[in-house]
């Protein structure tokens, strides 16, 4: 995905106060930030520069466009000068687009001999942005706020964070959950209301039978298998027995035709994400393991046992980390390990985890599945690269969605687990394992995660705070008892 087609309305403001020499340079100043900030790596999208914000009238114009405008995925705000707020109001009341807040100004440093009242007057956002800021607060508007010098690499890192999480935002109003059955029979945390996520995330949750991926896979051809495997073989590690004809083999190309007839559904129904349980795999031989592995390799947003908000999210993720070292992926915890010292917890799943954050090279290895009662399926084996990561799972509290992240450190597995074939990874969380434990089960969060090398809390802190959902953050400085108070407070807000 190219993040360069989201596009950053830079909307900076003024009044007509000042004259035509002072409004010509605070347009000329900022077409210069607008240009600079576009050639930088750290700026994940393009700025578009508009005309400078004078009146309340053309101020409601230029978001009525936004709105109306369908690249646009945020909007920029910067006063120059002093810019009245009330002119801001009609505007920022029919605002649909996420809001930053950018508290810069043009001149690093002030100009100790040449200082006089012109220039006071130009330069005056310590003054203009505590006015804008105002106006945000007064309405309670949803932003981020961004202060420092524009040429700063810290203050383009965080506007450039921003802009990825919109992206992210912006592309799931334009994506599809493709559901192959339900959720797993008697679980509580995979479900939810995927009415009330289109709501707030845009998320289009929708179901399709398993018989339609059925009837698909049983149409691919055995040569498109093997060309497929073919690219298996160029990409990953082959175990012996898949690199001759027999039963090993045999299921990766299953696996191979339930890769190429799911992806024809998902571009079908223009989904970025998808579900599957193993509850429901009628005319599939395997559950889809490689191929699901394959799938969120290729930026699909997946989630077991049905679970929709994890798939979505891992493909929010996906877009978020576009084009940055590291890896994201659909998790699971699974096992802790509790010797003193050493305490670490260890996540998988039966299959189903992206080899984008694999350390080294990937190994396809068919093995038995002691559930669902298919045939033995065929799945990457690696371990997860070490350092820092987050977890990040969303959860539906029957009245709001409550977003929960928590700070890990990946570590190498040093012992090896010749009996566990499936992709690993072993992680101390923040700020240790009993208190990250529960932390994250008093505030309700799922066995279910989305892993991420690539990113940090900051952006998912971004996105839920423009879905206008909860935010709890579990991370070095998180001690139970006090968070718990936090969520009791987070109750009365969210009501
Ligand atoms: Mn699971």
């Amino acid at each position: 995905m190219d993040l360069k087609k989201f596009e950053y309305w830079f909307i900076v403001g003024s009044q007509d106060l000042y004259g035509d020499e002072t409004l010509r340079k605070v347009a000329a100043n900022a077409l210069v930030m607008a240009d600079e900030l576009n050639k930088d790596p750290l700026i994940a999208g393009t700025v578009i520069l508009k005309p400078t914000a004078v009146t309340p009238q053309m101020i409601r114009r230029l978001f009525e466009e936004a709105n109306a405008a369908e690249n646009c995925a945020g909007i920029i705000t910067w006063m120059h000068t002093f810019s009245p707020s009330k002119m801001w109001i009609q505007g920022l009341s029919i605002n649909r687009k996420p809001l930053l807040h950018l508290h810069t100004q043009f001149n690093r440093d002030i100009p100790w001999a040449s200082i006089d009242m012109d220039f006071m007057n130009l330069n005056q956002s310590a003054h203009g942005d505590r006015e804008h800021g105002h106006i945000h607060a007064r309405m309670r508007l949803s932003r981020k706020v961004v202060a420092g010098f524009w040429q700063d690499s810290e203050v383009r890192r965080r506007i450039g964070v921003w802009m990825r999480s919109a992206a992210a935002k912006k592309d799931g109003m334009d994506s599809v959950v493709l559901r192959l059955g339900d959720n797993m029979r008697e679980v509580a945390v995979t479900e939810g209301d995927k009415v009330e996520a289109q709501v707030k995330l845009g998320w289009q949750i929708n179901t399709w039978g398993i018989g339609e991926l059925a009837s698909r896979y049983a149409k691919v051809s055995d040569s498109q298998a093997e060309k497929l495997a073919g690219e298996y073989a160029s990409l990953y590690e082959l175990a012996a027995e898949l690199k001759n004809a027999g039963a090993a083999r045999n299921a990766m190309l299953e696996q191979a035709k339930i890769e190429i007839a799911l992806k024809e559904m998902l571009e079908k129904e223009n989904a970025g994400a998808f579900t599957t349980t193993f509850q429901d795999l009628h005319g599939l031989p395997q559950l889809p393991g490689l191929a699901a592995q394959r799938l969120m390799e290729q930026g699909y947003g997946f989630g077991a046992e049905g679970d929709w908000k994890q798939s979505m999210l891992t493909h929010a993720a996906k877009v978020m980390a576009c084009g940055l070292p590291g890896g994201t992926s659909f998790m699971e915890d699974y096992t802790y390990h509790f010797e003193p010292g050493k305490e670490a917890a260890l996540g998988s799943h039966m299959l189903e985890i992206c080899p984008s954050i694999a350390s080294g090279k990937p190994r396809i290895e068919v093995h038995p599945l002691g559930i669902g009662g298919k045939a033995d399926p065929a799945r990457m084996v690696f371990d997860a690269a070490p350092g820092p990561a987050v977890l990040a799972t969303l959860i539906d509290l029957g009245s709001r969605f409550r977003m929960i992240v928590n700070e890990i450190e990946t570590i190498k597995i040093e012992n090896a687990m010749p009996k566990l074939p499936v992709a690993r990874a072993l992680w101390k969380p923040y700020p240790n394992l009993s208190g990250a434990a529960e932390a994250w089960i008093i505030a309700g969060g799922t066995h279910h995660s989305v892993y991420s090398s690539a990113l940090t809390a900051e952006y998912f802190r971004d996105w839920a705070q423009m879905c206008g959902i909860e935010f709890i953050l579990i991370d070095k400085d998180t001690k139970p008892d006090r968070l718990s108070d936090e969520l009791r407070w987070n109750e009365a807000y969210w009501r």
